[in-house]
């Protein structure tokens, strides 16, 4: 893998995350340990170091790394944490998360794409990573609540069932808006008096949908 080595991209990558405002050290870490380079698809590898979103199967895609450290540093993750995201893709969202908190339940619709994810967790050692086929809009009760939420595709609102899913103290992020257009980040903190709500940034996220994929 020469592009991981490559120390001027790698370190105009940590740059670029610092200078757009990136300030968490175990965030910055994370995103330095893990290779992108294996979330992408073969074609993209050069570009896997670039800030930007990259097509992955299934139509979908890998998010810009900006928008993962963003995310992943306003979950203000703690070691023991147990974290569920919506929306595995390629994996690497879980990857970064997997350095920083105690258990991460990942989600995906497409069996191509969980089937995927879950062999490059494995090949990096990220064994605190589940990855699951499913529907993120039916997480099942078995799975118990969360200390973090993370919602990695685009939806209209933030079902009721999954910020009830949030433990005390709890925080939730997730793109909401039009699922075809530009959406804010939306974190929702449970607190003694109930959920808070704040407005971060816009975003761009592939739409969640409901029900597993009936195609691979
Ligand atoms: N976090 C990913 C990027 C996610 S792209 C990464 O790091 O690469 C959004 C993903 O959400 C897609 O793979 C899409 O199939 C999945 N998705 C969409 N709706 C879903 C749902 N209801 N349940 C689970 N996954 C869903």
């Amino acid at each position: 893998m020469s592009t991981m080595q490559n120390p001027p991209e790698k370190m105009m990558f940590q740059l670029s995350l610092r200078r757009r405002g990136i300030s968490d050290q175990a965030v910055l870490r994370a995103m330095e340990e893990i290779p992108r380079e294996m979330f992408v698809e073969a074609a993209d590898r050069a570009d896997a170091y670039r800030d930007s979103a990259l097509g992955i199967a299934c139509g979908q895609t890998i998010s810009q790394p900006f928008v993962v450290a963003y995310m992943t540093e306003q979950l203000q993750l703690q070691k023991h944490h147990r974290v569920l995201e919506i929306g595995t893709g390629s994996g690497y969202q879980a990857a970064i998360l997997s350095r920083l908190c105690g258990h991460v339940l990942s989600m995906e619709r497409y069996r191509t794409l969980a089937d995927v994810a879950r062999g490059r967790l494995a090949k990096l050692g990220c064994d605190n990573v589940e990855v699951v086929l499913g529907d993120g809009f039916e997480v099942p009760a078995g799975a118990g609540n969360f200390d973090r939420i993370i919602v990695t595709a685009a939806m209209e609102q933030i079902p009721d069932a999954l910020a009830q899913r949030l433990d005390r103290d709890g925080i939730l992020i997730a793109p909401v808006g039009p699922l075809h257009g530009t959406q804010t980040l939306i974190r929702l903190v449970r607190t003694e008096a109930g959920l808070e709500r704040k407005e971060l940034v816009d975003v761009r996220f592939v739409p969640a949908l409901p029900g597993i994929a009936r195609e691979l």
